[in-house]
């Protein structure tokens, strides 16, 4: 492979490090210095950029990148000609209405005639038109919060991810316009060289995302207890089951769910289980 892939990231921001981590994580070497605007990695045909999250869409349209990674609220909000490639689940936030804590919200409508200030105007402007709302639409860049106390708004949209930032500004979270997550974006027309390494580096991540939230478990148990063990373990067709040197006793290796695992490990250990680890999955591939 020749060709190099152009991944855009965020430079510094709420987006970066989790970017950062998931190209690790797909063992993808690079140098991550801050003070670089841009770097090769040293193990896979991919120039990592660093970049405004802003002028990331329009770059990988215009192909000066030829990927990228962003919040959704931003390349839905840009509308510019990109291909979304995957899903990150990272960065997790929602575009919400907030209105002074005092008015009583009884849905969309209650925002008619009002004013609105927000930085997402093309994606609230298809909230109102769906909910056929008549609201007039202030744009403003930052600090959008502040807009109704300061008399320039009625109400605001904007990136909520606790609303404490809206409580100490007065208002509440009235309702929620969209939900994002971190995205991977590609420009439309890649050539086929690029397309291959793009796909190598979607199978990887998808051998990441697989493996989170799930563990190699291991125990050991009287044979006796076996089955019912195994029907305690959400999710296990069918463990691996060895002889120990002690008679009458095994050990079950499988994978399982660490969320639902802790809600039976009391009744695993009533059925006999003993010396159970459980082992973080870096990768699995299906
Ligand atoms: P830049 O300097 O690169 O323009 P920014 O200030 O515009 O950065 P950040 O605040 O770093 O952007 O947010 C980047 C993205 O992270 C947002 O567009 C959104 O997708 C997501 N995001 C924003 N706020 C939160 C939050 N509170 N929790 C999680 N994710 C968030
Ligand atoms: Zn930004």
């Amino acid at each position: 492979m020749s060709e190099v892939v152009r991944l855009a990231i965020q430079k510094s921001g709420r987006l970066s490090e989790d970017s950062i981590r998931l190209i690790k994580e797909c063992s993808i070497d690079f140098s991550s210095s801050g003070a670089t605007l841009k770097s090769q990695a040293y193990n896979f045909p991919i120039e990592i950029l660093y970049l405004r999250d802003d002028d990331i869409p329009g770059y990988v349209a215009d192909g000066v990148a030829d990927i990228g990674i962003i919040g959704e609220n931003v390349a839905v909000e840009q509308r510019k000609n990109v291909d979304t490639v995957d899903r990150l689940g990272f960065s997790r936030c929602r575009l919400s209405i907030g209105i002074p804590k005092g008015l009583d919200y009884q849905g969309p409508q209650t925002l008619n005639g009002m004013k609105i200030a927000t930085s997402y105007p093309n994606i609230l402007s298809d909230f109102l038109f769906e909910h056929k709302i008549k609201a007039y639409i202030h744009e403003i860049s930052g600090s959008v919060e502040i807009a109704p106390s300061i008399g320039l708004a009625d109400a605001v949209c904007d990136i909520v991810s606790s609303g404490s930032t809206l409580i100490s500004n007065g208002l509440k979270e009235a309702d929620v316009v969209f939900r994002s997550e971190a995205i991977m974006i590609a420009n439309p027309l890649l050539s086929e060289g690029k397309k291959k390494i793009l796909d190598e580096m979607l199978f990887r991540i998808q051998s990441v995302k697989n493996a989170k939230n799930t563990k190699y478990i291991l125990l050991n148990a009287p044979n006796e207890s076996l089955e019912k063990i195994t029907s305690l373990l959400p999710g296990v067709k069918s463990p691996t089951v060895m002889p120990l040197a002690e008679e009458g006793w095994s050990s079950l290796h499988s994978v399982v769910k660490e969320d639902q695992f802790w809600d039976v490990i009391g009744k695993l250990r009533e059925a006999g289980a003993e010396g159970i680890l459980v082992i973080p999955i870096e990768k699995i591939i299906r």
